[in-house]
């Protein structure tokens, strides 16, 4: 069996229990299938196995080390803590994992251009720099309002050579430039890819961008049992679109004594409506091409999401969490901005760690449930990220 191909899901149209598919126009369906074609034939191929893992391991610096965090654990007291560091990546978080295969595909496939839309900013700079790797032209779509913000990272993307789209229509954010990028794509999806930052949207999306993620649960599986003589008791991840937890809990499924869980933000409050939480208090829905839970307004339009961390704030969230969580293999529990912004203070000085606002949710969580447990049980946590692009933020928030 290939290191990237663990499960059986999803099924040949791209559901994964009633969630998933391909819930778009039948051009782009024929479009959708080359990929997956060509997926499952480079997959395969021993050579792309090879440069993909010859650039986790030289390029990215994988595999990312476990650190048993000794002091916040000592202080906590209850269970141990330990952290999966994806913020030692090269970029600072996990998302050049998937980047990597996805601009990888992009060339076996003969592709001339790369779209993509980010947000903060974090999607298009790791796309930015798999494509300058890679050697293939990118053009990121950003609204006019998160360029303003996300300074450091546009000066990022233009001098990785990626070329930047300001988008000023609507509002001028996410769903502008995700419109915006998607009308690029379909004046040539023959030749152009476009490449999806987590796993969400049409099928073979959600599969493909979670074989690439799987590494980050494949090496801390090992890594956790080879120091510990064990498995952990809790596994735990925030989740956005979900791709950083569907890389590490791919290689627990299996272990039902590994209890899985997704972090979800809770925002100012789940009794708000300025939260983030899909899987919480969402239903069953549709959006950006497939079935998943969806958060919506009366009308059935996607609700305005809100979170600290704006790589969590979407509406929807990847169908296999959605599966998931009806199969109960994965809980999803929440933490509130102000849990988030504890951890993130917390780890920085008590471990010298300055997470992503969006792994401090996973933080947040372990912070509130290690002291409900013995000293004998452990929970490992998906860093999936660094503070650093937090850092002025929070400075800001907290006065110092
Ligand atoms: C983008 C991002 C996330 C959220 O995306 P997922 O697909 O849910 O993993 C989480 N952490 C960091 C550091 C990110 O940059």
């Amino acid at each position: 069996m290939s290191k990237f191909d663990f499960s059986p899901m999803p099924d040949a149209d791209g559901y994964f229990g009633e969630y998933g598919g391909q819930l778009i126009p039948p051009e782009l369906k024929t479009v959708m299938d080359e990929i997956n074609t060509a997926y499952e034939e480079i997959r395969q191929m021993p050579e792309f196995q090879q440069e993909l893992t010859d650039l986790f391991a030289d390029y990215v610096g994988r595999p990312s080390p476990i650190f048993y965090a000794r002091r916040l654990s000592d202080q906590l007291g209850g269970a141990r803590i330990f952290l999966k560091r994806e913020d030692l990546n090269h970029t600072g978080a996990h998302k050049i994992n998937h980047c990597l295969g996805e601009a990888l595909l992009a060339k076996y496939m003969g592709k001339t251009k790369v779209i993509a839309e980010t947000g903060a900013g974090q999607h298009g700079v790791a796309l930015a720099t798999a494509c300058a790797l890679v050697g293939i032209p990118c053009e990121i779509h950003m609204g006019q309002v998160d360029i303003e913000k996300e300074h450091p990272n546009v000066v990022k993307m233009r001098i990785l050579g990626c070329k930047l789209v300001s988008v000023t229509r609507g509002t001028a954010t996410l769903k502008d430039a995700v419109d915006s990028a998607f009308e690029e794509y379909l004046k040539d999806p023959k030749n152009f890819i476009y490449a999806i930052g987590s796993v969400v949207g049409p099928h073979p999306f959600p599969k493909m961008v979670r074989d690439f993620q799987s590494i980050i649960g494949n090496e801390a599986r090992k890594q956790f049992e080879q120091r510990e003589g064990k498995l952990p008791d809790y596994v735990t991840a925030c989740v956005g679109g979900g791709s950083n937890a569907i890389g590490m809990f791919t290689a627990f499924l299996d272990d039902e004594d590994v209890s899985l869980v997704g972090v979800e933000p809770a925002g100012y409050g789940l009794d708000t409506d300025k939260h983030s939480a899909t899987m919480t208090l969402g239903k069953p829905g549709e959006i950006h091409g497939m079935k998943c839970y969806v958060l919506e307004q009366e009308d059935g339009t996607p609700m305005p999401v809100h979170s600290i961390a704006s790589g969590l704030d979407y509406p929807g969230v990847g169908p296999q969490h959605s599966y998931l969580k009806d199969l109960g293999r994965v809980q999803y529990d929440t933490a509130t901005d102000d849990e988030c912004l504890n951890a993130f203070m917390t780890l920085s000085r008590v471990e010298g760690i300055i997470p992503a606002l969006e792994s401090s949710h996973a933080v947040a969580w372990a912070i509130r449930t290690a002291p409900t447990l013995t000293r004998e049980q452990t929970i490992l946590v998906n860093l999936s990220g660094r503070g650093d692009k937090d850092a002025d933020y929070v400075a800001q928030k907290l006065g110092l």
